[in-house]
């Protein structure tokens, strides 16, 4: 059982891995039921024919022909090397604009989880812990 930790919010994870993720179809189901434009149009789709789009032209029916699926694009489709979801705040901290229905890869990402800790990232809610 890993440790449980809190999060500082200090962004690095954000900033180093917040863009260039693969995502899961099971994040984009909720953004298609709810309309999520503003998200969709930052997701690069790939289908097994070849073609790609940007998430704001998919419905459900398509959700069986993608065979990939990319973290982040500008609204042409252009990969950005930034999320566009991260917002630092006045008092310092790192905020996710879409924290209710953020990315797996997101939603997952623990790094005083042994498993997939980065000594390189130098996540400060894990120097209580021993490499
Ligand atoms: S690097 Fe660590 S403390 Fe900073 S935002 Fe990421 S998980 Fe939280
Ligand atoms: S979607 Fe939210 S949690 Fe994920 S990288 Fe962007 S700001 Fe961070």
């Amino acid at each position: 059982m890993p440790p449980t930790q809190d999060c500082l919010q200090c962004g690095k994870c954000c900033e180093k891995w917040g863009w260039g993720q693969k995502g899961v179809i099971e994040d984009l189901i909720p953004w298609i039921l709810a309309k999520r434009q503003d998200i969709l149009e930052h997701v690069l789709i790939r289908f097994t024919n070849g073609k790609q789009c940007t998430g704001c032209t998919i419905s459900e029916d398509d959700l069986s022909n993608i065979v990939r699926i990319d973290y982040w694009t500008d609204s042409n489709g252009r990969t950005i090397t930034y999320c566009p979801f991260f917002w630092r705040r006045d008092d310092g901290k790192v905020y996710c604009k879409i924290h209710n229905t953020k990315p797996r890869v997101c939603i997952g990402f623990t790094p005083w989880n042994e498993g997939i800790r980065d000594y390189a990232l130098e996540c400060p809610a894990c120097r209580n812990s021993s490499p």
